[in-house]
């Protein structure tokens, strides 16, 4: 299977290129937008055949001093996008129109070349013959070696992301860890032990950042065009922090999992509304997905690209249900949940990872794979038993 990873590496895009792809775009979405058709039971479809492209390309290269192919990618990322509204559209999920916002530039293979073996650099054509861009990739240490190709890249005002390609044969793991993320904590049942990995830093990034937003939003009344910078440049400071300190985190999570060869198995996130959660609900719920969901989609990459499996599983009642005898949890102390049929106490964090990872393998503790290690002979499990 090919899996992909994409980094990103500090640069100055060309202001002009910028500014005549996003023209380009917005032109191209306009046009693709005609082409859209709806059936009598209300269905939209695309009805964008060679030809409409043709006219489309034509119109979009006459006076054009960038490479041609740059014509090539704003078309197919607009009916990229077009499609995927329709999509949204078709289930009743669409909520306007789409619109070309960020100032992006798609760069198709066709534009760039990798010179000297994989350690060199990437040159972007910008006009042919007359104007390139060139990326030294051995400045950038953080980059993966072991690659196949280069796959597409997307060019923004100060950065550069590359696409790494690569084949990977699948592994079989010798087992699977289990992980259940919350607004203030990572619990990983990896290697049969409990590791908790804590998330207060992040959450505390995130409050900061909320109250910088809400004085930025008195501005916005009288100075519109400064709050929606400063509302811009936070964000993305925001943004920017919290995944060092996500990337940190899974990176030590991959490590240890790829060095014992386990898989992981991760909440689906579909059923995270039913969760419940403390304080502000509405705000923490949504940075709890939001942490949950960046912690995913870092470490499944990460674990891919060494061929190791993720699977997801339905966290509906994880922490509800006892995984020793399959009882009903209450309420405890704090944390602390117990087992009204036998009596287990345990922390939810570390419940939620058992159940999650018997569910993930299909097993029950009475099932055909017991459950070694984890349960004590008494039946109980206590904090010590997992804690490192
Ligand atoms: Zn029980």
């Amino acid at each position: 299977m090919e899996v992909i990873k994409a980094y990103s590496v500090p640069m100055t895009a060309p202001k002009d290129l910028l500014e005549e792809f996003f023209k380009l775009r917005k032109i191209a979405l306009e046009e693709t937008l005609k082409h859209v058709k709806y059936s009598k039971s209300g269905k939209a479809h695309l009805k964008f055949n060679k030809n409409d492209r043709k006219e489309l390309r034509d119109r979009l290269l006459e006076n054009l001093k960038f490479a041609k192919h740059y014509v090539d990618s704003a078309i197919n990322s607009v009916i990229g996008l077009v499609k995927g509204w329709i999509q949204l559209y078709n289930k009743g999920k669409a909520k306007s129109k789409p619109e070309i916002t960020k100032k992006t530039v798609y760069v198709k293979t066709t534009l760039f070349s990798v010179k000297n073996g994989k350690n060199g650099k990437i040159k972007i054509t910008i006009e042919p013959r007359k104007r390139y861009l060139e990326i030294d990739l051995a400045k950038f240490d953080y980059l993966p070696k072991n690659y196949d190709s280069i796959g597409g890249l997307i060019l923004q005002e100060d950065k550069l992301i590359i696409t790494f390609k690569k084949k990977v044969e699948p592994m079989k793991p010798k087992d699977y860890a289990s992980f259940d993320v919350n607004l203030t904590n990572i619990t990983g049942l990896i290697n049969e032990r409990i590791a908790k990995f804590d998330l207060k830093e992040l959450y505390h990034i995130h409050r900061v950042y909320e109250e910088k937003r809400r004085k930025i939003q008195k501005l916005s009344k009288t100075k519109p065009k400064t709050a929606k910078k400063l509302m811009q440049k936070y964000s993305k400071r925001e943004r920017n922090r919290a995944r060092d300190l996500m990337h940190k985190i899974t990176t030590t999570i991959a490590r240890e999992l790829i060095s014992v060869k386990h898989g992981a198995i991760l909440e689906d996130l579909r059923n995270i509304k039913d969760r419940i959660l403390n304080g502000s609900k509405n705000l923490n719920r949504k940075l709890s997905k939001w942490n949950c969901r960046l912690f995913q989609s870092m470490l499944e990459y990460k674990l891919k690209w060494f061929g190791l499996p993720v699977k997801y599983v339905n966290p509906a009642n994880s922490s509800k249900t006892c995984p020793v005898c399959s009882g009903r949890l209450s309420a405890y102390r704090g944390r602390l949940l117990k087992c009204d049929r036998c009596g287990l106490v345990q922390d939810r964090d570390v419940i939620a990872c058992l159940n999650l990872r018997m569910w993930g393998l299909g097993v029950t503790p009475k099932g055909d794979e017991p459950f070694k290690g984890d349960v004590s002979q008494s039946g109980r499990m206590s904090i010590k038993d997992f804690a490192r």
